[in-house]
């Protein structure tokens, strides 16, 4: 545990993750919330955290890690403004194009850096599991099967990409399935379909707590390590 809280900039903080983000922070005594950024701003300060508008990013006060649960075309700014800093930036922002991809690699050369499509401690155990079937499974086919709550932008999910990017490691190429459905939170499922059996590895999430307390761990273990690129394995698991 740090000796002096993580000082957090919450990016995306009016939206769903932004809001278990900070309520989540609450509980806990290795970080803090010292600035929540939202597209609008209405209240200047809720639960003693000072709000700002994305117009207003410049004049945050100093943090240590951003974290950013926004749309893709706000990660631009709050990227250059780690990187201008020198603090650590953590995104589970999903549907980045290959652009934005680029920006994240460039400025890890300069700043810690984790993107992760799904911050929960059981796909990240999934994501090793379905490399190492596919290893095992070459010639048969695999399916990715996802399933999101009606507001979700992007699919196939950033989730379903990194599962089928984890069985393209193992030697299989998947394919996608995507459904988009009252409040579901999150389910993926990996199918692998050989001649006369089939095998299923799902994860599903009932709580985007999952994802923000993955996140927050991630942020405070990013803090103060070198520059790079990190990925969520190399820091929860450590
Ligand atoms: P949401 O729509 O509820 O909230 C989006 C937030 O981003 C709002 O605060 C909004 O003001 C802000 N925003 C929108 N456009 C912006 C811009 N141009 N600049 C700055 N801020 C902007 O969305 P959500 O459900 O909280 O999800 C946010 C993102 O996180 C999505 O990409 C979603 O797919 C992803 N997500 C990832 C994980 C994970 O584990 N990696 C889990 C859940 C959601």
């Amino acid at each position: 545990m740090p000796e002096v809280p993580v000082r957090l900039l919450i990016h995306g903080a009016s939206g769903r993750m932004g809001r278990a983000l900070l309520r989540l922070c609450a509980g806990r005594d290795d970080c803090r919330p010292v600035a929540a950024v939202s597209r609008t701003v209405g209240q200047r300060v809720i639960d003693g955290v000072p709000q700002f508008a994305t117009t207003e990013l410049h004049g945050v006060p100093a943090f240590d890690v951003a974290i950013d649960f926004s749309l893709p075309e706000g990660v631009g700014a709050i990227l250059a403004l780690c990187v201008e800093r020198g603090a650590g930036f953590v995104s589970g922002t999903t549907g980045l194009a290959q652009a934005q991809q680029d920006a994240l690699d460039a400025a890890a050369k300069r700043i810690p850096v984790l993107s992760a499509a799904n911050f929960s401690l059981g796909v990240a155990v999934l994501d090793e599991l379905v490399e190492r079937a596919a290893g095992a499974l070459r010639g048969w086919d695999c399916d990715i099967v996802e399933a999101h709550h009606v507001h979700k932008q992007d699919a196939p999910s950033g989730t379903a990409l990194a599962l089928g990017a984890s069985a393209q490691r193992g030697g299989v190429e998947a394919r996608y399935a995507s459904l988009r459905a009252g409040d579901i939170v999150g389910e993926h499922t990996v199918q692998f379909s050989g001649t006369g059996e089939r095998i299923e590895l799902i994860h599903r999430a009932g709580d985007r707590d999952i994802f923000a307390r993955g996140a927050l761990a991630a942020a405070v273990r990013l803090h103060g390590r070198a520059a790079g690129r990190y990925r969520l394995r190399d820091l929860l698991f450590a």
